[in-house]
């Protein structure tokens, strides 16, 4: 994602899931490969931390 640029137009919401205020350019990012937006980069963040905490546990909990 680093370096990605994402833009508003591609973005499938208009508000941020967490507070409902409208979605801004950098609060964009990635998620199955469609673009999802936030209404800040902390708002991001918080959803890109989320994702990696679930990602690590589905690949310790593989195979078990
Ligand atoms: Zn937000």
């Amino acid at each position: 994602m680093a370096g990605e640029v994402l833009s508003l137009a591609d973005c499938i919401n208009s508000a941020c899931p967490w507070s409902g205020r409208p979605v801004v350019p950098e609060g964009l990012t990635r998620y199955r490969g469609r673009v999802v937006g936030f209404c800040n980069s902390g708002c991001r963040e918080k959803f890109e931390a989320a994702i990696r905490a679930f990602d690590a546990e589905l690949e310790t909990s593989e195979g078990e």
